[in-house]
């Protein structure tokens, strides 16, 4: 039996309930079997064994007190997953779904997203099942104290590093950062997202999804296309999305749709520039619902069903697919809906939104599909530059941090292409991405010896 197929195995046998990162293993697993026959070495020093294993993973109780004076439990997770390149670096996710597979998953493809933006930054994650959604101010703050009380004592500017995620924006690093400065009597830069006043870096809050966007626009070039009149699916209606949206009309195409859990909008007139502000309004201040934005543009609303669902069910025609939501959203039944209805590039702002079904029908109908680990790793590339800033306590104009991020994606997107093109598979970004992403980290840890 081949290494790559006993690790799957094993996995699969440890941990049987995981299934986000069995699937997480098995998509990047199987395109390694090239590097395992061309260093022997990785294989003799069970690299494959060992970079599934995460480096550690902590859970904790985290009791915080509502608005009625109820005391509530929640479960609090980080795994720190691999450090070989750098601290363990990775966001922290706030979401009713989280359980330790989910974290295992993220920080799982986090080692190698990290990996290809060529900064010093090993991979974790981290979360807890807690809700925020239709909690008080208070309540938020309460909660993000408790789980800071217990993160402390694992994080710190050189071991491990988190960010956000769904459900940690902005304010939730807040009160995680001021608690941690409280209790550590330290300013530092062990938390990334950070506001401005406070450490952040310009562009951190716009990177994820513009960084998306501009790796969009590489895999178009390499076909002479643009976003230019192009009509865009954007998915989700967070943090990535929001910035997603405003990068491709910066760029001339024209975005007709968001969802969240609630709903699922769909806007043939574009959602432009006025739209977009109006959107962020209402998710990050109002924290209120997409189809408060239908009442206000009269436009389509579709109740409890995703984007991806909306466009099969009603034969929307899509050039490019953004999704940008949570993991799986796009099922194989989608990702034929989305070729029929003309999609050629696939841009995934989400980790892992397209199931293993739907990855198939991209990669076998020839659309450019562009996986999250490549894609999306502008945001966390941006957290790196903050690092950097905070550590030399300096901080750099948005056009310097904008312009470092897009050569890195251009970075990225090159390597991919490099990597799949030197190992047989060329053009194929999910090949690449793995690949480069891996070779590095398991240099690193051939250098350490078996630790
Ligand atoms: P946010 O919490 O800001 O936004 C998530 C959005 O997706 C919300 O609108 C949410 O709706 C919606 N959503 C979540 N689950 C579903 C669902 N099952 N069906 C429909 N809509 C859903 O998170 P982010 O924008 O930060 O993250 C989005 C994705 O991007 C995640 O996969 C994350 O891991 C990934 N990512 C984020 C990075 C970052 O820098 N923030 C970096 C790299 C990847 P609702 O409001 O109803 O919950």
């Amino acid at each position: 039996m081949s290494v790559i197929k006993s690790v799957i195995d094993k996995v699969k046998r440890m941990d049987p309930d995981q299934k986000e990162f069995h699937q997480a293993v098995i998509e990047v697993m199987e395109t390694l079997e090239p590097t395992a026959e061309r260093h022997p070495e990785f294989v003799k020093n069970g690299i494959y064994e060992r970079i599934v294993e995460p480096e550690r993973a902590v859970q904790f109780r985290v009791p915080w007190v509502d608005d009625k004076s109820q005391v509530q439990v929640n479960r609090g997770f980080r795994v720190q997953f691999n450090n070989a390149i750098g601290p363990f670096k990775g966001g922290i996710r706030f979401h009713p779904s989280v359980n330790l597979g989910i974290i295992k998953f993220l920080g799982f493809e986090q080692i190698f997203k990290n990996s290809l933006t060529t900064l010093a930054m090993g991979g974790g994650k981290g979360g807890s099942d807690f809700d925020p959604k239709g909690k008080s101010d208070g309540e938020i703050m309460r909660f993000c104290q408790s789980f800071m009380r217990e993160l402390f004592r694992h994080i710190g500017p050189e071991t491990d590093v988190p960010a956000g995620d769904i459900g940690v924006g902005g304010r939730e690093i807040g009160y995680m950062y001021g608690y941690y400065k409280k209790i550590r009597n330290e300013h530092t830069g062990v938390l990334t997202g950070k506001g401005l006043e406070y450490g952040g870096s310009l562009i951190r809050p716009e990177a994820t999804g513009y960084g998306t966007v501009y790796f969009a626009s590489e895999m178009l070039a390499t076909r002479g296309l643009d976003l230019k009149g192009k009509r865009v699916a954007v998915s989700g209606a967070g943090n990535v999305a929001q910035y997603a949206i405003e990068k491709v009309n910066q760029m001339g195409g024209t975005v007709i749709s968001v969802c969240d859990s609630g709903a699922t909008i769909i806007d043939e007139a574009g959602i432009d520039n006025d739209k977009c502000c109006y959107l962020m309004e209402l998710k990050n201040v109002r924290r209120g619902r997409v189809s408060e934005y239908a009442d206000q543009y009269k436009t389509v609303c579709v109740e409890s069903k995703n984007v991806w669902d909306v466009i099969r069910e009603q034969g929307i025609k899509v050039d490019v697919a953004l999704p940008c939501a949570t993991q799986n959203e796009i099922d194989g039944a989608n990702a034929e809906a989305l070729v029929k209805n003309g999609c050629f590039c696939v841009a995934e702002g989400a980790n892992m939104p397209s199931s293993p079904e739907a990855v198939r029908v991209f990669q076998a109908n020839n659309v450019l599909y562009g996986p999250g680990k490549a894609a999306n790793a502008g945001g966390v590339a941006t957290s790196g530059l903050e690092m950097s800033q905070n550590s030399s306590k300096l901080s750099w104009t948005r056009d310097e941090v904008d312009s470092r991020l897009l050569l890195i994606m251009k970075g990225i997107h090159k390597s991919c292409l490099d990597a799949a093109e030197a190992y047989g598979k060329k053009g194929d970004y999910v090949t690449g991405a793995n690949i480069a992403g891996f070779v590095k980290v398991a240099k690193a840890m051939m250098a350490y010896g078996i630790v």
